[in-house]
């Protein structure tokens, strides 16, 4: 049976956690063999380390604060910093990164730079990977990126919908790009597939995000690995294929 990965999604979220066995069976009988559970905050974090506990063969760990939440939730990061000594099996961190487009207000934006530099602070000690949001803040991500020690591998970019100039950028730099649902329609999303090389390309639901009115989620997978076959004018199998071991790559190198 083909495998399949969800290198972001939102399991803490209560639209998941609520019904957690239900979904993970379900996952199972369709193939997914990892799925990422990504966390915003403090109390997502802890979640995602229990879910991970619970099915520690199909849930991996990242924890992080999202860029959105960056202004109210910075002073949770001692809290965080405590998880990530007391969790040593935690390889990941996300969702992380910047948001200047979604974000209006630019009082939050150093905010969302401090906490991103806690997270890139951690990562150069620790080896860590990390899951970036770089909505509206894709240049500022790959000076960070480049000022850092961390290499591009070590990144992976969530959601890309920024120009081909950042895209050819971030490819240079060797970062890893998840793509998800928003392939079928979204032109920005579908230049990843196209120009990114198929060793840096992995998949995501962002569930329970909606997608033209369809509820995200790891199930999705296998429709997301056609669009990408559609666009790179690969097979099916091919690029399902490559895209797991993409993620053991991006974990392991
Ligand atoms: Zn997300």
């Amino acid at each position: 049976m083909s495998q399949y990965i969800d290198v972001h999604c939102h399991l803490p979220e209560n639209y998941f956690y609520n019904s957690i066995d239900t979904y993970i069976k379900r996952w199972n009988q369709i193939g997914l063999k990892y799925i990422v559970s990504v966390s915003q905050n403090y109390r997502e974090s802890l979640r995602t380390i229990e879910l991970s506990q619970k099915y520690p063969k199909i849930i991996i760990p990242a924890i992080g604060i999202h860029p959105w939440k960056a202004h109210k939730k910075i002073e949770e990061l001692s809290l965080i910093k405590g998880l990530l000594s007391q969790h040593k099996q935690i390889r990941i961190l996300g969702e992380i990164g910047l948001d200047k487009h979604f974000i209006k207000q630019r009082e939050r934006y150093p905010l969302q730079q401090k906490v991103l530099d806690f997270f890139f602070e951690q990562a150069e000690k620790q080896d860590y990977r990390l899951m970036l949001h770089v909505k509206g803040a894709e240049q500022e991500i790959i000076d960070r990126i480049e000022t850092s020690s961390i290499p591009g591998s070590h990144c992976c970019i969530h959601w890309f919908s920024g120009t081909e100039e950042i895209l050819q950028q971030l490819i240079d730099l060797d970062c890893y790009f998840s793509c998800g649902p928003a392939l079928k329609y979204s032109t920005k999303h579908q230049q990843v597939p196209k120009k990114a090389p198929i060793a840096r390309l992995l998949t995501e639901s962002d569930g329970n995000v909606k997608y033209q009115g369809i509820v995200g989620h790891p199930g999705l997978m296998r429709d997301v690995i056609k669009l990408m076959a559609d666009l790179t004018k690969i097979s099916n199998k091919k690029i399902q294929q490559t895209v797991l071991n993409n993620f053991y790559q991006f974990l392991n190198t």
